[in-house]
């Protein structure tokens, strides 16, 4: 590991790599949460008609103030089905259509009612309280961009543009491995030397909630054979994400046996702290991701470069990661050589995020990192950065 490259290099060059899956085209009442691969158009008007924004009566504005009579009463999705003529008004409730001839809705607060009269005190305005047909998108416009995510609201708009089915990119197949002949699965004993395995389960609920479709395959021991086999077998899938055995001591075979398996790396070593010796290849369309097995460094190097990488596969047009700017609660002394992501509580004040680091910021520590809610990134450098400086966090 001779020359690191730096962390956006690193990104940069991963996303170079993704080639979108092909889309697929999903029932609306699966998309939430998928990546829109083609821009989604509405069907109708939003809203269809003119409609009412207030229980009230439909007037014309130019016969107020007034009284008048109330020849009708309009529900919502039932129209009146007639022309409201001047001098008179027409009850009408919220999403009302408002009738052909009337331009105005006064709410029911502001007016007096008798049997079938109202005495309307002051004046209106024409348009008060009406919503124009097409006020929130015309037909045949674009409701969602394509390369976005489909959050609850997105999912809303398309569905209150008639949209039942979408292309969403398809999601990757990304199958997990963890290597260490010390790792054991939680609910197993622990023989002596053993630990339990957790990069796994991170990597699956990372990945899973960025879209992927997830195989945890059993952790494999640190020998050739278990190796080969698992990596050989993985490979088949749009992503292969290892953890451990991508160091330099000698049970770290994930490399190699890559290597051996067609695998062409792209780069290994990444100037940051934790998660360095990092690597990334290709083999065709199959992305490689060897993040080592500490979990703190293994759950940065997910953050970092997989799931922006199966963001990108979905065909997400800015798949991150995305940082936030927030205040330093406490000093902290820059790395020269790394960037350092500091895991952080993060407190919300009146000046915006104060972010202060826990104790216990090794790379095996992934319980002290488990109180934090953010990822620090402190640049490399030689000061150090001072109470109050403002940095950036992705959120844990
Ligand atoms: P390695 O990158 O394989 O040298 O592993 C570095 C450290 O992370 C060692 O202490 C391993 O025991 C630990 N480790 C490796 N893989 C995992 C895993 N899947 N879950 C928890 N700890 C791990
Ligand atoms: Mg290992």
């Amino acid at each position: 590991m001779t020359s690191l490259i730096s962390v956006d290099d690193a990104r940069s060059r991963v996303l170079a790599h993704v080639t979108p899956l092909a889309p697929e085209t999903v029932s609306l009442s699966d998309a939430a949460g998928r990546v829109l691969a083609q821009s989604a158009n509405a069907l109708v008007d939003l809203p269809p008609f003119p409609s009412s924004a207030m229980d009230g009566f439909a007037l014309r504005a130019a016969d107020a103030p007034g009284t008048l009579p109330v020849v009708a009463r309009i529900a919502a999705g039932r129209p009146a089905g007639r022309v409201l003529a001047p001098g008179e008004a027409m009850g009408i409730a919220t999403g009302g259509v408002v009738p052909e001839g009337a331009d105005a809705v006064i709410p029911i607060e502001h007016v007096v009612e008798h049997d079938n009269t109202i005495d309307v005190g002051a004046a209106v305005a024409v348009g008060d309280n009406v919503r124009p047909r097409g006020g929130d998108i015309r037909a045949g416009e674009e409701a969602v961009a394509a390369g976005v995510v489909l959050t609850p609201a997105r999912i809303a708009a398309l569905a209150a543009c008639g949209v039942a089915h979408v292309r969403c990119g398809t999601r990757p197949r990304v199958v997990v491995l963890a290597t260490g002949t010390e790792l054991r699965s939680p609910g197993e004993a622990l023989a002596p030397g053993e630990i339990f395995e957790s990069n796994g389960i991170m990597l699956e609920a990372a990945l899973a909630a960025a879209g992927a479709v997830v195989e945890r395959v059993d952790a494999v021991a640190d020998d050739e054979a278990s190796h080969r086999a698992a990596i050989e077998r993985a490979l088949s899938a749009d992503v292969l994400v290892t953890s451990g055995g991508v160091s330099v001591g000698p049970h770290d075979l994930v490399r190699g046996i890559e290597r051996s398996l067609g695998v062409e790396e792209v780069f290994w070593g990444v100037a940051m702290r934790p998660g360095k010796p990092l690597s990334f290849g290709v083999r065709g369309s199959t992305l490689v991701f060897g993040l080592p097995g500490n979990p703190v460094s293994s759950l940065v190097g997910t953050l970092l470069f997989v799931r922006p990488a199966v963001l990108a596969l979905q065909g997400a047009g800015d798949p991150g990661p995305h940082y936030s700017p927030g205040l330093l609660a406490a000093p902290i002394r820059c790395n020269p050589a790394r960037d350092d992501f500091v895991r952080a509580r993060a407190t919300w004040g009146d000046d915006g995020v104060e972010l202060a680091p826990v104790v216990g910021q090794e790379s095996h520590m992934i319980v002290r990192s488990a109180a934090a809610d953010a990822l620090v990134c402190v640049p490399r450098g030689d000061g150090t950065l001072a109470a109050g400086s403002v940095v950036r966090y992705l959120p844990l």
